[in-house]
């Protein structure tokens, strides 16, 4: 199933239709007071879009985890109205319930060009059983409906999919950056291909090793999730983070990279502490010459290098999970070494997953990345190949 020719709102008429826009307006918010708003501000080109073409718009999104079944202050998203309305430079009308008396009379007084926000979906308990009864009641809002939460797409709930099967549909500029790096990047990508994957678990990321092998010219591998593999090649691995009952797996893993014709990369050498702590004692060793008392907390220099060399004739890199404990100066130069050599490649570049995501920020290498995706379990799942029910719930061209 593809998911580049989902439609998009500039595919659709929009022009006087009432259109349900479901947001990731699921922003940090304390005693009141929105913390981050950058998920607002990442919203505001499909609202703007949807505004200048005279649409009536009706936003509505989760926020927090509320019990569901009733209205709780805490979890309301008025304050996320307020934000919107001072950037938008134009009054958001905020409703006092999700699909009861007070939106649907709101949603009857929109005028062309006007927005409305909905209270949090989660407030209904039919929400996240995507109960069909509630996805008509959303539909009964709107004559549109645009799905722009890509954090959310990974769901099967009634306002991230369940909705789209009474109204047309399409995709907002959030997702559709999304998809068409994402989806391109594992349809039809410019090659060579190359993944770079890291982090903390194998566990975690086996559905994306497995996915990725079939379909990338080089994989490489680093962070803690190395040492998985070390053990599978009968390295000692001292203290290193390595999940023993994943080495049969891992075996799988490189066995199915040479029936492939895959380059599998691991890392050479490594900066080992004595602790798992950001000044511990730390020394360079050769993976096959890690001490039985000191633990793998980055990927070593000579790695570095061979890495950079891998990355450099890249056509596209998708990356995810850091090389090391990179959040800790000490450990966090193979991180660094690596996005430098993605910035300098030359490829599109495309970074998922939450801690990658923050590293690449945290290191200063944001804007030299293609594509940072938005959505850390989403993209996740996208890259493991799996259907997302909020993609694939759109209506095709
Ligand atoms: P993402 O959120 O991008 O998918 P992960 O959550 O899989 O990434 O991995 C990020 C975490 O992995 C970071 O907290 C980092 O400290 C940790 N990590 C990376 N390398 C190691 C290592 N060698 N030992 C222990 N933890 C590691
Ligand atoms: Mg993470």
């Amino acid at each position: 199933m593809s998911v580049l020719n989902k439609k998009t709102i500039e595919d659709l008429d929009v022009k006087g239709k009432r259109v349900l826009v479901r947001c990731d307006f699921n922003v940090p918010i304390q005693d009141g007071k929105i913390t981050s708003d950058k998920r607002i501000q990442e919203s505001l080109p499909t609202i703007k879009y949807l505004i200048e073409n005279g649409a009536r718009v009706i936003l509505c999104s989760h926020l927090g985890r509320p019990k569901g079944g009733e209205f709780e202050a805490e979890f309301s998203l008025a304050p996320v109205a307020a934000r919107l309305s001072e950037l938008l430079g134009k009054e958001v009308k905020m409703a006092k319930d999700v699909v009861g008396e007070s939106a649907q009379a709101l949603s009857k007084e929109l005028q062309d060009g006007d927005v409305m926000l909905i209270e949090n979906v989660r407030f209904e308990k039919g929400e996240t059983k995507n109960d069909p009864e509630l996805s008509k009641k959303f539909a009964a809002l709107a004559d549109i409906f645009v799905n722009d939460a890509f954090g959310s797409a990974h769901r099967a709930h009634s306002s991230t999919a369940g909705v789209a099967d009474y109204l047309p549909s399409a995709v907002g500029y959030l997702i559709q950056k999304e998809i068409s790096f994402m989806g391109q990047a594992l349809e039809a990508p410019k090659r060579p291909l190359v993944a770079i994957l890291g982090g903390a678990k194998v566990s975690d990321k086996i559905g994306v090793i497995n996915n990725l092998l079939e379909k990338v010219d080089t994989l490489i591998v680093g962070g803690g999730m190395a040492y998985t593999f070390f053990a599978a090649k009968g390295y000692k691995v001292g203290t290193s983070i390595c999940e023993t009952d994943k080495i049969d797996l891992a075996n799988e893993m490189l066995e199915k990279a040479k029936a492939r014709g895959v380059k599998f990369l691991l890392p050479v050498d490594n900066k080992v502490g004595k602790e798992y702590k950001p000044d511990t004692e730390s020394m360079i060793v050769d993976s096959d010459k890690i001490p039985d008392d000191y633990m793998g907390l980055d990927i070593g220099p000579k790695t570095a290098e061979l890495f950079a060399e891998a990355i450099k004739g890249a056509g596209t890199i998708i990356w995810n999970g850091p090389m090391g404990v990179s959040e800790w100066e000490n450990f966090a130069h193979g991180t660094i070494a690596v996005a430098k050599a993605v910035a300098e490649s030359g490829a599109i570049s495309i970074i998922g997953g939450g801690d990658s995501a923050a590293a690449v920020q945290k290191l200063g290498f944001a804007d030299k990345m293609s594509h940072i995706s938005t959505g850390g379990g989403a993209s996740l799942e996208f890259l493991e190949g799996k259907v997302l029910p909020g993609i694939d719930c759109i209506d095709t061209k």
